[in-house]
């Protein structure tokens, strides 16, 4: 790949969220979720950056399989459960553990001719108030007492719509609440906490914590001030280089749809990465972008973003940035520039940012 864009992803960092993830919650084990590749970060790396971890939790099948082959001997999640009856066989011979979440897959196990031989870990999902997947109270403990009937080893299991936000509803605490009296007399481990659950509500850590983005560095709220406290460290850093640099006068326009307009004579570099790559369309100009070496003394700074994003570049305002040349270094999110930045700027979250990454962009684990 000759084109200057790659996206590093640092073990370090992993293993170093892993660690702030035990010190928050060191009395659970920790399921790392890395569905949608590991939220774009790539499979090779989680498995190499967080395999301390007790777990992996992820969607599909395939990717227990290719963690198997890795030779990876720990617990593997399958966070929604089998999608088809005739994969139990599979995720039988892979030693998956299976979240339950309606009828259906419930059917399947009590079907599955298989469970006497090795019976499944069962993660019972119950929805407790977000209505997307799970059993209501009411259906959940018939539902238990089944699979229980049936041989299987259970969990109880649910999942917050609103842990990073005090006040919607449902809360965190009315789920607690129905949690709680649902599964009362019902002996079993419990999972309930993703990220901001760990951050905010360590009165809602279960036995088994499920932590995704805080793994990356992201916040869940989508801003980075929220988890300053926690002292994260971005693992993915996208970067650049600055491929062409435009002379402007005062009144020139700059890309698809003029939407920036030069105030006074100005350059403008042209940066190797648009939305192909994964980088949002809808960012604003003022966008942070940063310069490794870009100012008077050779030291870096940041440079907005002017003009609309297109689909292999997009522009950046060099007015402060007097050394910048082609060649430049630049960084579009990571340590400098937090992905929840760009997020914000384009009225979305780090977490649809870094899984919508490119398959076109290299990645390099380091
Ligand atoms: C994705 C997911 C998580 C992780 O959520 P974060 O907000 O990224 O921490 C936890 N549990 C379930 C069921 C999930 O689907």
């Amino acid at each position: 790949m000759n084109r200057p864009i790659l996206a590093s992803i640092h073990t370090e960092a992993f293993q170093h969220n892993l660690n702030r993830v035990r010190e928050l919650a060191p009395e659970s084990k920790i399921w790392a979720v890395i569905k949608a590749r590991a939220y774009g970060h790539s499979f090779e790396s989680a498995f190499k950056g967080l395999s301390s971890a007790d777990g992996f939790a992820l969607l599909d099948i395939e990717d227990a399989r290719w963690l198997r082959q890795q030779g990876w001997r720990g617990r593997i999640l399958l966070l929604e459960g089998l999608f088809h009856e005739n994969e139990l066989l599979l995720a039988q011979e892979l030693n998956c553990d299976l979240v339950v979440h309606c009828e259906t897959q419930l059917q399947w196990l009590e079907g599955f001719e298989g469970k006497a031989h090795k019976p499944f870990n069962v993660f019972l999902k119950m929805n407790s108030g977000m209505n997307r997947l799970g059993f209501k109270p009411k259906a959940y403990r018939t539902a238990f007492h089944r699979l229980h009937s049936a041989g299987y080893h259970l969990h109880h299991m649910t999942h917050f719509a609103n842990a990073d936000q005090a006040d919607q509803q449902p809360t965190v605490g009315s789920q607690m609440e129905v949690f709680s009296e649902t599964i009362e007399g019902l002996e079993a481990p419990t999972s309930l906490a993703n990220s901001a659950t760990i951050l905010w509500h360590r009165n809602a850590l279960g036995d088994w914590v499920r932590p995704g983005i805080m793994l990356y560095g992201a916040s869940p709220t989508g801003s980075q001030e929220d988890i300053a406290h926690a002292h994260l460290k971005a693992a993915m850093q996208l970067h650049s280089e600055i491929i062409d640099i435009q002379e402007l006068q005062k009144g020139d326009r700059i890309g698809y749809g003029g939407r920036f307009e030069a105030p006074e004579t100005m350059r403008v570099g042209i940066v190797a990465c648009g939305y192909a790559d994964g980088y949002p369309r809808q960012a604003q100009d003022g966008t942070p972008v940063w310069l490794a070496d870009g100012d008077a003394n050779g030291s870096g700074l940041i440079c907005p973003i002017v003009g609309n994003v297109s689909m292999d570049m997009l522009s950046i305002d060099l007015r402060n940035a007097p050394n910048a040349k082609i060649g430049s270094v630049v960084e579009l999110w990571g340590d400098q520039v937090p992905v929840d930045t760009v997020a914000q700027m384009s009225g979305t979250i780090g977490y649809e940012l870094l899984c919508a990454l490119a398959p076109r962009v290299p990645v390099k684990i380091k």
